[in-house]
């Protein structure tokens, strides 16, 4: 039987991150977008709403809520704000489900339960300067040396990273064995060998910050690893795969931010002696940002409910992260539009929704590498 409506739970984990994102966050972003920094007290405070770790069990510190409930919290706090939304979604899903999946109970207790609390804050390191979207290409590696690994490399992008308190690297303790070889590590960011950069200067998500890592000999006791030596590379993908449904609600929450602004405006300003909204030329992309937005949220909280279910969802997650990103950009350019000059201002947050918007055509995954992927999977060959 089809039910679309949400549960008592549902609702009310969407209304108390609705209430975080007016009465916490609001004030705080102007200050944090314009001095690039982000408001480190604020993982603390969402750790305590229980905003952090919503998908996780109980027993390790979560609120063993569903996934549906993690889309609705990014989707209203990526409407207020995105460079938290993002800097939640490295650290509450990247660098914390690989040790949740695959983790030891150790692990679990030093490094998840912290993180879900907003004690600690994670960072994940995959990407290279030679290995973005080509994965394979990464060249970290990880030595097995007595009871320790050395880790040599660089990552790049890397979001919290200037504030985590620890960092998952994905690196190679095995070159020959290709993507075979590839292993998790947990490392400490103040292990000796660990260089983190000073702040990457970025166009969009400016509030959330971003750096590089330098692993130079940086050594670290073997029970750093997570999970076994060989073959991680599926939990790669697979961290990446379900991180995608939580991106595509944070692109829904932007693309809304973006249409709600516009829809306002649209009906204050007067020109002609009439709301501009009055204008056909204007209320028909209206009428097209909101219907949309609810394209993007059939396909996001489906997608969502088919994880939730354990039902395969690579490729419907695929769709969902390219459609929602490319529906945030298009939607946020529109309201840049119909505010006019004051599209361009920043007392306006139009602008910032379209620059924050374009991070996520880029960021876990590009729009064509999601194409190549879903046309995989209905044509049965790699398109290149
Ligand atoms: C703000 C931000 C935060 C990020 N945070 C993290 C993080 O926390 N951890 C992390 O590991 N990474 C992070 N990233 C990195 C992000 O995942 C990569 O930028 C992304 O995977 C693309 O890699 P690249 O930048 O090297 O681009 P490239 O792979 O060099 O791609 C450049 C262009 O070529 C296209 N292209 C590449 N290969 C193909 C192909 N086969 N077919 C067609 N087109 C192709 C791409 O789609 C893109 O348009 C972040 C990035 C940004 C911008």
């Amino acid at each position: 039987m089809l039910n679309f409506d949400l549960t008592e739970e549902q609702i009310q984990i969407q209304e108390t991150a609705k209430r975080f994102a007016n009465d916490v966050l609001q004030p705080l972003i102007w200050q944090a977008e314009e001095t690039e920094t982000f408001p480190r007290h604020l993982f603390k405070v969402a750790g305590e709403l229980g905003l952090l770790g919503i998908t996780y069990p109980i027993d390790v510190g979560g609120q063993g809520l569903d996934r549906v409930s993690d889309c609705l919290v990014r989707e209203e706090i990526s409407c207020m704000w995105q460079s938290f939304a993002s800097s939640i979604s490295g650290h509450s899903h990247l660098a914390t489900w690989p040790i949740f999946s695959f983790g030891t109970e150790t692990q679990k207790t030093e490094y998840l339960r912290p993180a879900l609390a907003g004690e600690k804050i994670g960072s994940f390191a995959l990407t290279e300067p030679e290995g973005g979207s080509d994965v394979r290409s990464i060249k970290t590696t990880a030595k097995r040396i007595g009871g320790d690994y050395v880790l040599n490399g660089s990552k790049c992008f890397i979001t919290n990273a200037p504030i985590c308190d620890y960092v998952i690297v994905v690196a190679y303790t095995d070159q020959d064995a290709g993507m075979g070889g590839m292993s998790l590590f947990l490392v400490d960011r103040d292990t000796p060998g660990l260089v983190i950069s000073d702040k990457m200067k970025k166009e969009g998500i400016r509030g959330s910050e971003t750096a590089e890592l330098y692993f130079e000999d940086c050594r670290i006791p073997a029970e750093g690893l997570i999970g076994l030596e060989e073959g991680r590379f599926p939990d790669v993908l697979r961290t990446l795969s379900i991180g995608r449904i939580g991106v595509a609600a944070n692109c829904l929450g932007i693309a809304r931010g973006a249409y709600e602004t516009a829809r306002e405006y649209a009906k204050e300003r007067q020109q002609f002696g009439r709301p501009i909204g009055s204008f056909q030329g204007i209320a028909f992309k209206i009428a097209d940002m909101v219907s949309g937005i609810e394209m993007a949220r059939w396909m996001v909280y489906r997608t969502a409910w088919l994880a939730d279910r354990g039902r395969p969802c690579d490729v419907e997650a695929s769709m969902t992260k390219l459609l929602c990103s490319e529906l945030a950009v298009s939607i946020a350019k529109e309201a840049v539009h119909i505010l006019g000059g004051y599209g361009m201002m920043r007392e306006f947050p139009v602008g910032r929704y379209l620059r924050d918007a374009l991070v996520y055509e880029t960021g876990e995954g590009t729009s064509e590498i999601q194409r190549s992927l879903i046309a995989r999977s209905v044509l049965g060959f790699r398109s290149s």
